[in-house]
């Protein structure tokens, strides 16, 4: 049985068998935070066509820290009733520190989705 595409999104695994995982640690690790598996375990293929290729995904990475700020704002706004300046700033900061290796890792993925050239081939 193959892998729906958005369990293996949500799982950061290889676009080409939706089998192997994407990087050598779990999406919400904060151990190596920039390593990316070379080449997917299951299937071989190569996850890093160029280099550089990631790079791109730095503009998924900023979209996703301003949908956080545009969240954390809405929810203290809701939240709190007469929220203060250093409740905006803790909430953005600390859910900042706790999200970024799942952003990071979610970006890099999104990516490699969306812009990659790998195809699905299930076995
Ligand atoms: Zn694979």
């Amino acid at each position: 049985m193959s892998k729906s595409l958005g369990l293996a999104i949500a799982k950061a695994k290889c676009p080409h068998c939706r089998e192997g995982n994407l990087f050598p640690v779990a999406p919400f690790s904060y151990r190596k935070l920039s390593a990316t598996n070379k080449h997917c375990e299951v299937c071989g293929v190569n996850l890093i066509p160029e280099p550089g290729f990631y790079d791109g995904a730095m503009y998924i990475s900023y979209a996703f820290s301003v949908a956080l700020v545009i969240t954390s704002l809405v929810a203290v706004t809701v939240l709190v009733e007469e929220p203060e300046l250093w409740m905006y700033l803790t909430t953005v900061v600390v859910l900042n520190i706790f999200l970024l290796p799942a952003m990071l890792r979610y970006s890099k993925t999104l990516y490699q989705y969306g812009v990659g050239k790998l195809k699905f081939r299930g076995f």
